[in-house]
């Protein structure tokens, strides 16, 4: 099992620090988030310690979506949000601050005024092909 004592979602994960849990297995608990961008904001956090997207496996990976999916829909129809976000950052410059991987669960509300998103840039097509070249080597 692969944990970091100084990790607070390891603790909270484990169940050694209490948390307001929506959904919780084996591999997973579903924590309500303590500075919620809307109503119900929630974290599904794998149980062992992996710190980003780039460490954790696929196959982990693959499961803390359809846990993701599978509490989404029962928050979506239990609190009757409109929408929902699915979030997930990497790295401190994309917003991540717990560096435990995190998938957020962030519902929405056609009233709740809050912004998920970012300023759309009118890159050329030569700038896009560029960009292409360069992912694809
Ligand atoms: P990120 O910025 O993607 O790393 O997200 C970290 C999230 O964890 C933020 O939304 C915080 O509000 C939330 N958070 C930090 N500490 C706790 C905690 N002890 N319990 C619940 N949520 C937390
Ligand atoms: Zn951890």
């Amino acid at each position: 099992m692969k944990r970091d004592d100084n990790c607070i979602f390891c603790r909270i994960a484990n169940g050694e620090i209490p948390s307001r849990t929506v959904y919780e297995d084996e591999e997973f608990r579903v924590i309500l988030d303590l500075g919620p961008a809307t109503r119900g904001h929630a974290l599904v956090l794998p149980k062992e310690h992996y710190a980003d997207l780039f460490e954790i496996p696929e196959e982990l990976a693959a499961k803390a979506m359809v846990v993701g999916k599978k509490t989404a829909a029962q928050m979506k129809a239990a609190l009757c949000a409109d929408g929902f976000n699915l979030v997930q950052n990497n790295g401190a410059c994309a917003g991540q601050t717990v560096s435990h991987f995190h998938l957020h669960l962030i519902p929405r509300y056609e009233s709740d005024g809050q912004k998920i998103g970012w300023n759309p840039s009118e890159p050329s097509p030569e700038e896009l092909d560029e960009t292409l070249k360069q992912i694809l080597g």
